[in-house]
């Protein structure tokens, strides 16, 4: 499997290279018709970061994309302008705020598993209060912090989204790829915050 820097994906070798692994991807994000407009996404960072050329590339058959910023790479697994520009949005933020990086890893680790608990919390909950004020402020001081826990990694993916946006010659494809992207990322994210609304109600 290919593994090179993002700035390959501006030369017509670097290209095919990337058309032929993901030829069999049967992908609605896969749209090898877009080829070209993934080297314009590619170009027009580089042009606004000069350093984000020596991002390091991985092509993965199966995988929408990602950024890694701890090793510093970013992979595709389809031909898809908007995927590339969103994870070059990532790399763009991550880079630069080693700090910021640090928060919002902390964030994703408390908000993942405030995924797991947040059914068994509020089960419990029901359960166990009995006095329906006392449980429904414990629900909505629960609510509360998840949804706080959750926004920082929303507004990182809605950053990256905003980049590759700015960066995509075809706003519409990039609508149509990174809108349903970021609403089931919200509607995941959001799951504790909802689960405990819930449980005022059921
Ligand atoms: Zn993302």
């Amino acid at each position: 499997m290919a593994n090179g820097t993002i700035k390959q994906l501006t030369t017509p070798e670097g290209l095919s290279a990337l058309s032929d692994s993901l030829s069999d991807v049967s992908s609605y994000y896969n749209e090898p018709e877009n080829l070209a407009a993934v080297k314009q996404t590619v170009q027009s960072f580089i042009r606004d970061n000069p350093d984000l050329a020596n991002v390091g590339l991985k092509i993965r058959p199966g995988i929408h994309g990602a950024y890694h910023p701890k090793d510093d790479y970013a992979i595709t697994g389809v031909v898809n302008p908007a995927v590339v520009g969103h994870e070059l949005g990532h790399a763009k933020n991550l880079r630069k705020a080693r700090l910021y990086n640090k928060i919002l890893q902390a964030a994703r680790g408390v908000a993942n598993v405030n995924n797991v608990v947040a059914l068994p919390a509020m089960l419990s909950l029901r359960a166990f209060v009995d006095d329906e004020n006392t449980r429904n402020e414990v629900l909505n001081i629960l609510s509360g912090a998840s949804a706080a826990v959750a926004a920082p990694g929303l507004v990182e993916e809605l950053s990256a989204s905003i980049e590759a946006m700015k960066h995509t010659p075809d706003k519409w494809q990039a609508t149509k790829t990174l809108g349903p992207a970021f609403l089931q990322h919200a509607a995941h994210a959001l799951m504790p915050t909802a689960l405990y609304q819930l449980g005022k109600h059921i």
